[in-house]
């Protein structure tokens, strides 16, 4: 029987290795949306939006260039304002819509949103397809309830596994429905306009193929495990991660370019290394589906009760970088200013919002969310659990030691000038019986 299909794209933003555009090549019609959902831009919980001016821009670029990819190929992207759990129901109704495509997302609030939308249209086939992750959840190396409590293990698993071969682009897609007219659609006033941002990374998947070719033309991949940790520089990591978690690339069109590499080049530790990186965010996106909402608890899924709190002033001069340890300083300005952090960086700034600061960590990670380009719940809220000890870390936390991270990653102080990363004191204004603090000379 022949269908009539709606792909709700979200973070899939790409016409290569799409197994959505492949499964409604059979569909007499097909309509492309998009929605943005007015709570990505109200503040949570945890003070902060989800979407912020950094992601929003790399997103507005990648919604750019999908529409001029699927215009080449005969269709359009319609943009949707509102609550996918409206719009969806309502197109489907309008249009006769029987195919609801999309890709099957980790993060235990988009998955309430399918369910909602699952729920309220009986008659409509919703097909979740697994093109965001390496593998699929119904051919994952270990199975759920079997899930490695700690990376190690899946990784030992996991990494001979054969994943599936990338899909080419395609050359043709089916039409919009017959009745479909061009709805006028305005912005509302509550989507942010755009912002100057200093990121250095621009949306799409024009920019994400061209930077994986320029990535794999060179010599990097063959030294990616000895700079890796470097604070700062462009070539010392991939920087695939913007694109990977809005779907400009996919997970496996990297590791089949990994492979390509290694038979051209010779494989070596460091190029089998970005393979076990790229494990790691896979790790990361199964755990989030085993554990749900869990994923959000304070006491994370160790069940362990970290001696943490929330100090209002402190997490301001943290997120500013303001804090009285100037590396901490030079990277959150960094990521305040740009939208992204080295792994190292993060893990420094993490450790030290624990650790030192004795906040609370998903203010922390929210901060992140909010600020990073290459944002994703998974990884985010995965790995700060790591840090903070509750998360999937048999070693129980990590507690980086601030001045031997100075000496190793910054011993000329390079990183802390180029940011303008002081050291700002004191950390409180006022003591624990809330006593202002009186600066040294009036004592
Ligand atoms: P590379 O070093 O080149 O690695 C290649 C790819 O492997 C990355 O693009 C990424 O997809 C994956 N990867 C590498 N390290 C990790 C890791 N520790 N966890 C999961 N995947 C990894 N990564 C995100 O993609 N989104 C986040 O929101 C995010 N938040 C983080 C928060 C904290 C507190 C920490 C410590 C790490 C976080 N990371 C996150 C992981 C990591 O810092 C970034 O993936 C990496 O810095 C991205 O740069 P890259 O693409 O050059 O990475």
């Amino acid at each position: 029987m022949s269908q009539h299909s709606l792909y709700w794209f979200t973070q899939d933003l790409r016409i290569h290795d799409n197994h959505a555009l492949k499964a409604a090549q059979d569909s007499s019609h097909l309509l492309c949306i998009y929605i943005v959902d007015p709570r990505w831009f109200e503040n949570k919980r945890w003070q902060h939006a989800s979407m912020g001016g950094h992601r929003w821009s790399f997103v507005q670029d990648c919604l750019s260039d999908l529409a001029q990819k699927l215009q080449t190929l005969g269709q359009r992207l319609h943009i949707y304002y509102g609550k996918p759990e409206d719009i969806i129901p309502k197109l489907c109704h309008t249009y006769d819509l029987d195919h609801l495509l999309c890709a099957r997302m980790a993060g235990s609030y988009e998955q309430a949103t399918v369910k909602a939308i699952d729920d309220s249209l009986p008659s409509v086939t919703v097909d979740l397809i697994d093109h965001y992750t390496l593998f699929e959840s119904l051919n994952l190396p270990v199975l759920l309830e079997e899930w490695p409590a700690s990376y190690t293990p899946f990784r030992k698993i996991a990494e001979p596994v054969v994943t599936r071969n990338v899909l080419d682009s395609p050359t043709s897609l089916p039409p919009m429905p017959t009745l479909f007219t061009l709805p006028s659609i305005q912005r509302p006033n509550w989507v942010p306009a755009p912002a100057p941002s200093d990121c250095a990374f621009r949306g799409g998947e024009t920019e994400a193929l061209q930077h994986l070719n320029a990535y794999f033309s060179s010599e990097l991949p063959l030294d990616y495990k000895n700079v890796r940790n470097a604070l700062d520089g462009w070539d010392n990591s991939s920087k695939f991660s913007p694109w990977l978690n809005q779907g400009c690339l996919s997970a496996r069109q990297v590791k089949s370019a990994i492979e390509q590499y290694e038979s051209e080049n010779g494989s070596n530790e460091s190029t089998r290394w970005l393979y076990v990186e790229l494990l790691w965010r896979e790790y990361f996106q199964w755990s989030h589906h085993k554990i749900g909402a869990k994923l959000f608890r304070f006491r994370g899924v160790a069940k362990k009760g970290p001696l943490t709190s929330y100090y209002a002033e402190r997490y301001q001069k943290w997120c500013n970088g303001q804090t009285p340890y100037a590396l901490v300083n030079a990277c959150m300005k960094e990521l305040k200013t740009t939208g992204y952090l080295s792994n190292r960086g993060r893990q420094i700034v993490a450790s030290c919002l624990v650790n030192e600061l004795s906040i609370d960590w998903r203010y922390g990670a929210a901060w992140f969310e909010h600020q990073l380009v290459d944002y994703d719940v998974a990884a985010n809220w995965g790995n700060w659990q790591y840090i903070a000890g509750v998360g999937a870390d048999p070693r129980g936390g990590r507690h980086f030691n601030l001045e031997k991270q100075t000496s190793l990653y910054d011993p000329q102080g390079e990183y802390r000038k180029k940011w303008g990363g002081l050291v700002v004191g004191p950390l409180d204004s006022v003591d624990a019986a809330d006593w202002p603090i009186m600066p040294p000379e009036q004592h």
